[in-house]
């Protein structure tokens, strides 16, 4: 059975192609088309230019993901769609699309939600997913979800309660004078720096801090204070120091907090998923700290983290292949889709 996947949350227009093989899925195309250079003036995603961009985008997107796949329309078995979380303006223009792809080729719709995509896409890189507890990091997300199967309703057991982490690397790099998206920036110049030179606060890990939340706001003002003192003192910012301080602080309490969930909830695997799950940082400490604790670590590899439609087709493959009844053709997009419905109309 062949799944294309439309994806268009964001600032990315993703169009996935998977083919089911016996219980494995596997990848055939993954054209994903961005914006995010005509946001990088404005130093964040500015919903209605990525409307406009995916308008002008799906069509050729989904062509060129049919050449790449080496297939055909009249070989589609299934559509699947992100019907949320995300920007309105910018979900619609996918929605719209799968419904029109559904309805031409008489296949079934799946409308399916982003976050659970985000998990199913590792299928493709690592086959078959044990239960695990997963830690999804992006622009717009920083969760921590008990999946106990791909297909199936996920526990919610924290999230941010202010920024997301994504979201805190573009800020810092933009105080920094890095370009925008600023997460690549960060990582790549905190190399050169020492992740010590200053002590940064860890966010919601006090003593008597039991959550699985996590807050990214404080560290986000400690860092512009610091950056302002040094400059009214006329010091020059060392960049890669306080890059690599921020971006510790950050790993550090992702890592922590993902590793005590896991563990609590007796879970045997650790996935990473979202754009900032390609941090190299976040990759490292994690492999050091769940080899520390015997726990799997399943990381897919940087491309399949950021937002693209491989991961919705390989979401939509596997509720297709588990029987999943489709989605309504009428469908909404959905902006504050919960992370517990994974499946729209189910
Ligand atoms: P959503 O939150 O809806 O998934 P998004 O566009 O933010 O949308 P992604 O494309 O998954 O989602 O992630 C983009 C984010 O990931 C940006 O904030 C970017 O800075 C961050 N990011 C990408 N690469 C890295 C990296 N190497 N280190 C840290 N952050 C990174
Ligand atoms: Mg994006
Ligand atoms: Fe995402």
């Amino acid at each position: 059975m062949i799944v294309l996947g439309i994806e268009t949350s964001c600032d990315e227009t993703g169009v996935g192609i998977v083919r089911t093989e016996g219980g494995a899925v596997a990848l055939l195309a993954n054209e994903v088309a961005s914006s995010v250079d005509e946001h990088a003036r404005f130093g964040g995603v500015v919903p209605e230019v990525a409307s406009r961009a995916h308008l002008q985008a799906m069509v050729p997107a989904v062509r060129r993901a049919l050449a790449a796949a080496g297939i055909a329309a009249r070989d589609v078995d299934a559509v699947a769609v992100t019907a949320g979380p995300g920007l309105t303006g910018a979900l619609l223009v996918g929605v719209a699309a799968a419904k029109a792809y559904a309805t031409a080729w008489d296949v079934p719709l799946y409308g399916v939600n982003h976050l659970a995509a985000h998990v199913a896409v590792d299928t493709l890189q690592h086959g078959p997913l044990p239960p695990c507890l997963a830690l999804l990091v992006s622009g717009g997300h920083s969760s921590l979800l008990d999946v106990p199967d791909i297909a199936g309703p996920v526990t919610p057991l924290g999230a941010t309660i202010d920024d997301a982490a994504g979201e805190a690397f573009d800020k810092i790099a933009r105080l920094l004078g890095l370009p925008f998206p600023g997460g690549p920036h960060v990582d790549r110049v905190a190399r050169d720096g020492d992740p010590r030179a200053v002590a940064f606060p860890r966010g919601l890990t006090g003593p008597r801090d039991a959550s699985f939340d996590f807050s990214f706001s404080g560290l986000k003002t400690a860092v512009a204070r610091h950056v302002e003192a040094l400059e009214r003192a006329g010091t020059p910012v060392p960049v890669a120091d306080v890059a690599a301080s921020f971006q510790e602080a950050v790993v550090d309490v992702l890592t922590a907090k993902a590793v005590r969930a896991a563990r609590e909830r007796g879970m045997e695997t650790l996935l990473l998923g979202g754009g900032v799950a390609a941090n190299s940082r976040l990759r490292a400490l994690a492999q050091e700290r769940c080899d520390a604790a015997g726990i799997v670590l399943r990381v897919p590899r940087p491309g399949l983290c950021t937002d693209n439609g491989a991961m919705v087709a390989a979401l939509g493959a596997h509720l297709l292949a588990g029987g999943a009844a489709a989605s309504p053709l009428d469908l909404p997009a959905d902006s504050s889709m919960p992370v517990t419905e994974v499946l729209v109309g189910s």
